[in-house]
């Protein structure tokens, strides 16, 4: 017996049609690229959205095109990706802080037809476009009085573009799991992968999202994602506000805490989201000027791992909730959100901040396991360590072209890649990449947890934890940290943060003091490069070496 409810398709420019009726007055903020703070609002954004999908259409793009964008979270963009959507194409988000022959190479593996950029990209497109013959026409997100003189073929100011449009469009009807969006992951090693989001994945991953006890998104918050819409699809944001009716403040290029800083202020943001970096930004803007954050309620930290430090002066000196996430481009990206359980709610002080320093638990349509190599199943008990495996229906089922099919299992348990244990109360917490996990006589030491140590010593701005080879080991680990301007933090001081808080033989061997640490285009430490460059440095410890 079948149920008899409607077919009501689960299409993502549903969720703009819904802003647009129940919210159309709600504004949607950007910092221009241009420079000067715009305003627009959903009913707005939706008209030009449609658009946007009539003049695709009308020239000569169809359903199943591939159609790049490579922009700061703004309006524009966000037009852009709903007017694409709506005619049955693909977005596809370009990471600009990748090589110009890595972009090249991705547009060429996803055949984009056309590209939507912003200003600040131009130098970048002309040097890649004529390495990309699939590519028809280029669109500039500005208009004409911006527009400067370029060499590249088919090249239009978006304003120009959109006013030959009046809007009188229909979305396409599609079935839902018709390709919307998609985005390559930046591996460390081996070819970038491609992501594709369905229409029916992108709205319930926003739907999981705002749930209470996962983002927690409401009409009545003002929420400002920093996390670029390049980078994993602003975790889900340009379509969760919108789901709910939340007002959106795009911050464009800009992410020193000065820039943040003052849209926090000004538009009142309540909820915001990004990486530490941006974080770690903020705070020692605010420690500078002595500022406060009267406004913000909440703020997601997640892409890599939150240090200790973070938390603790969100919440301490300025009253702001740390929501601690970990999520992928392949999951759309939430996995987990470190909400509090009342299991946990007693919890004060650095027993909290313990609790806080894990990734956290999933919502409703995420499953995970942690398992061993042999994919037998490990303990939910807070220490036992493995394989950490998601499946759902914002989990990718495989990659563009059946790369890499060894990471998806007959069961449809996909491989992250990442090392997890899970407590009793299903709090998940990550403990290394598989790759990256230092292995010091056989046993694992978590080169994340000593980070996050290390970074709360005053001194030290960054810090990673490599293993480095050992005659009697194999590995031991090296901590390799970037001092704060003008600080000349001791080794032995540094050495002694771990004393009684992982077990002796986890205490780095020896400390290196670099200027930078190489980071991929999505933030993360790119510790392949770390190890490469010092696969050679000889440990104190190691007498025969
Ligand atoms: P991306 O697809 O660029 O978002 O990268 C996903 C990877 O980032 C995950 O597989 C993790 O290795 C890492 N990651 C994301 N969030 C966290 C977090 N909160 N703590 C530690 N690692 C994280």
């Amino acid at each position: 017996m079948l149920g008899l409810m409607q077919e009501w398709p689960l299409l993502c420019h549903k969720i703009l049609d819904h802003a647009a009726l129940q919210h159309p007055h709600r504004e949607v903020v950007s910092r221009s690229v241009e420079g000067p703070i715009v305003r627009t609002n959903y009913a707005e954004l939706r008209k030009r959205a449609l658009k946007v999908a009539q003049r695709l259409e009308r020239d000569g793009f169809k359903v199943g095109d591939r159609i790049a964008t490579l922009a700061w979270n703004s309006a524009r963009h966000m037009e852009a990706w709903y007017g694409i959507m709506g005619m049955g194409g693909v977005y596809h988000t370009l990471n600009p802080r990748l090589f110009p022959e890595q972009l090249a190479w991705i547009m060429n593996h996803a055949q984009d037809q056309a590209l939507f950029v912003d200003l600040t990209f131009l130098p970048l497109v002309e040097k890649i476009a004529p390495q990309v013959p699939s590519l028809r026409q280029i669109i500039v997100l500005t208009d004409s009085a911006h527009l400067p003189p370029s060499g590249l073929a088919s090249f239009v100011a978006y304003e120009d573009w959109l006013a030959e449009a009046d809007g009188d469009y229909a979305w396409k009807q599609l079935d839902e799991h018709a390709a919307a969006g998609m985005c390559y992951t930046s591996g460390t090693t081996g070819d970038p992968k491609g992501v594709v989001y369905s229409h029916r994945s992108n709205v319930l991953h926003a739907m999981i999202a705002v749930m209470p006890d996962a983002m927690g998104v409401s009409v009545r918050d003002v929420v400002l994602p920093v996390v670029p819409m390049f980078h994993a699809n602003a975790w889900g944001l340009a379509q969760s506000a919108p789901m709910v009716g939340a007002k959106l403040v795009m911050p464009g290029g800009k992410m020193d805490g000065a820039s943040i800083y003052e849209l926090l202020d000004t538009e009142r943001i309540t909820f915001t989201a990004a990486v530490p970096t941006v974080w770690l930004m903020l705070l020692q803007h605010l420690e500078e000027t002595g500022k406060k954050l009267p406004h913000l309620n909440r703020v997601v930290i997640g892409g890599s791992a939150c240090p200790r430090t973070v938390t603790e002066k969100f919440e301490r000196n300025y009253g702001v909730e740390v929501v601690h996430a970990w999520g992928m481009t392949e999951m759309s990206p939430l996995g987990t959100l470190c909400t509090i359980k009342p299991e946990y709610q007693d919890l004060e002080g650095a027993e909290r901040l313990n609790l806080q320093q894990k990734q956290g638990y999933t919502p409703f349509g995420v499953e995970m396991k942690v398992t061993d190599d042999d994919d037998n199943e490990l303990p939910w008990d807070g220490r036992t360590f493995g394989r950490l495996k998601v499946r759902g229906p914002a989990v990718s089922a495989s990659y563009y072209g059946g790369a890499s099919a060894e990471q998806f299992d007959a069961d449809g348990w996909f491989d992250t890649g990442d090392v997890a244990h899970v407590d009793e109360h299903g709090y998940m917490q990550i403990t290394d990449r598989s790759k990256d996990v230092i292995k010091s006589g056989g046993e694992w030491i978590s080169s994340i947890e000593l980070e996050n140590l290390a970074v709360g010593h005053p001194d030290v701005q960054e810090a990673a934890a490599i293993g480095v080879k050992h005659s009697r080991w194999d590995e031991r680990p090296l901590l390799v940290v970037v001092p704060k301007q003008g600080r000349n933090p001791d080794k032995a001081d540094l050495l002694a943060l771990f004393d009684g808080k992982v077990a002796k033989w986890w205490v780095p061997d020896d400390v290196v003091f670099v200027d930078e640490i190489p980071h991929t285009a999505t933030g993360k430490i790119q510790k392949s490069v770390l190890r490469e460059r010092l696969k050679d440095y000889r440990l104190p410890t190691d007498s025969s070496a």
